[in-house]
């Protein structure tokens, strides 16, 4: 297996790792928790070589369009200043991280990261060449994300032992994995990250 260095220009994505995406939550991605442990593994590596991390968030008004109320097509999720919104605790990330909120405005609903936000300008003033994205949903903000991510240029590594899919549709997560791929992201696991050994966790 060949083995990823990590290094200078590396960032680590996790999107939408949310209360009200995981189990329990409002807008719960099935099994959604289960990628935690995997994430922990590349927040560890990324934070040991202090590699920029950042950790996406829907950051809703109470009255968002995505909302069914509002003419949308999911239950009412990821209020700002809500515990649903709140990114989840069980996550080992590093004081550095930072947070990019989206989806801000009631009038607009985006997956991706860099859609209405400065997220490109951010990874442009820090020399960012290469990505590795995570999170949830596999079929939504991962897709978006990291669709969006080839088209501005950036290399994509995807870590397909931490994203889910929210599957409404049987092979949802299957096919965006596929159209990802066949744009130009390569499909990772923790395994071929080079890296000092971390603490172990439960692998799935
Ligand atoms: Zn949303």
């Amino acid at each position: 297996m060949k083995k990823i260095n990590l290094t200078e220009g590396d960032a680590l994505i996790i999107t939408n790792v949310q209360n009200d995406l995981l189990p329990g939550g409002r807008l719960a991605v099935p099994a959604g928790d289960a990628i935690i442990p995997h994430l922990n593994d590349y927040l560890n590596a990324f934070s040991k070589q202090q590699l920029p991390i950042f950790l996406t968030r829907d950051w809703h008004p109470s009255n968002h369009c995505s909302f069914t109320e509002f003419g949308g097509k999911w239950p009412r999720h990821c209020v700002a200043e809500t515990i649903g919104a709140d990114i989840a605790s069980d996550l080992k990330t590093p004081n550095y991280a930072e947070v990019i909120s989206k989806s801000v405005d009631a009038e607009t609903d985006a997956h991706s990261a860099f859609h209405g936000t400065q997220f490109n300008n951010t990874l442009q003033s820090k020399s960012i060449k290469r990505l590795f994205i995570g999170g949830l949903a596999t079929d939504y903000c991962v897709l978006q994300t990291t669709l969006e991510a080839l088209r501005q240029g950036y290399q994509v590594c995807l870590l397909e032992d931490a994203i889910r899919a929210f599957n409404k549709n049987r092979l949802d997560g299957i096919r965006a994995e596929r159209l990802m791929c066949t744009k130009g992201a390569v499909p990772i696991t923790f395994e071929q990250i080079a890296c000092i050994a971390s603490s172990p966790t439960a692998t799935a």
